[in-house]
């Protein structure tokens, strides 16, 4: 592991250098083709997360791999053809529905730094992602909450939980890493599988939930977004990834009905397959592989 500060220094330096080889080399085609405003990408991974986000600085952030290969296919579809780099992985817990496919995106693509929890998980794919990363000189970086990636004016990362000396192996979920990202005067939360006993240290911290777009905890399981999380967070739109009749039974009834009451519309990856949203730091449009309408409130 290599101390936080040092690693996030090193992240947005070398991802500035990567960034003005890449440019230098394209020349003005980089600038027409790559879009200045802010993409997420909620992928339809089945059972399991996987989010890219593209910055309006051109840093491309993958936020867990999903559980197999699937996530290196939607990655090349996104990125244009050229661009073989991620700036930054953030594996929230090393579970496989969180982290499968990640070996296969080390493979195929120049991964800058890697976020992960300080843990020895004996998981022969997260030995091998490690050794992969090891191998290629890839930081790993353990964060906590926080720390801070500070792009431009504006556009940042924030890390929410886990504090340090929170983490437990044998409570991987509520060990997660949280990530706030805000562009100007939008917001979303990811909160990998954290669940109430994480979001309720969250709530109990001085720092700031609210969020226009909340990506609900561990798949929308009933363990996650207690009432009293989703109300601090007061997004108006959940994103639940999740697989279409997954033996977990996610997302559960229970968890729905409190994201009901909170009045969030709620995209699903198991119905709307993958979920696009841009935004220009004021306005946001969402939209979706397939053209089942969201479960709104009203
Ligand atoms: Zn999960």
């Amino acid at each position: 592991m290599v101390r936080a500060d040092t690693a996030l220094r090193r992240f947005i330096v070398v991802a500035g250098g990567l960034f003005l080889c890449l440019t230098v080399f394209l020349g003005i085609t980089a600038f027409a083709e790559i879009p200045d405003e802010l993409e997420i990408d909620f992928f339809d991974v089945g059972q399991g997360d996987a989010t890219l986000i593209q910055t309006p600085t051109h840093h491309t952030i993958l936020i867990d791999g999903g559980r197999d290969a699937t996530v290196s296919r939607k990655i090349a579809a996104e990125l244009p053809f050229y661009d073989k780099t991620i700036d930054l992985v953030i594996l929230t817990h090393p579970d496989l529905d969180h982290m499968g496919g990640l070996p296969d995106v080390l493979r195929r693509y120049r991964v800058g730094t890697i976020f992960s929890l300080d843990v020895s998980k004996d998981l022969g794919a997260y030995r091998a992602m490690m050794d992969r990363a090891h191998a290629d000189g890839i930081p790993v970086v353990s964060v906590y909450a926080g720390d801070t990636i500070r792009f431009v004016p504006g556009l940042e990362m924030v890390v929410l939980a886990p504090e340090k000396g929170q983490i437990r192996e044998e409570d991987l979920n509520n060990s997660s890493i949280v990530v706030k990202l805000t562009y100007n005067t939008k917001h979303w939360l990811f909160t990998g599988d954290a669940a109430e006993e994480s979001e309720n240290r969250m709530r109990a911290r001085a720092q700031p939930l609210s969020a226009d777009v909340l990506k609900i905890g561990h798949h929308g399981s009933r363990f996650s977004s207690s009432a009293a999380f989703l109300q601090a967070v007061g997004a108006d739109v959940a994103v639940i990834s999740t697989g279409a009749k997954n033996p977990y039974g996610h997302p559960h009834p229970e968890a729905l009905e409190r994201v009901a009451r909170q009045g969030m519309t709620v995209y699903r990856t198991d119905r709307q397959g993958d979920i696009e949203m841009r935004s220009d730091g004021t306005f946001m449009t969402i939209t979706t592989e397939k053209p089942e309408r969201p479960a709104s409130p009203f």
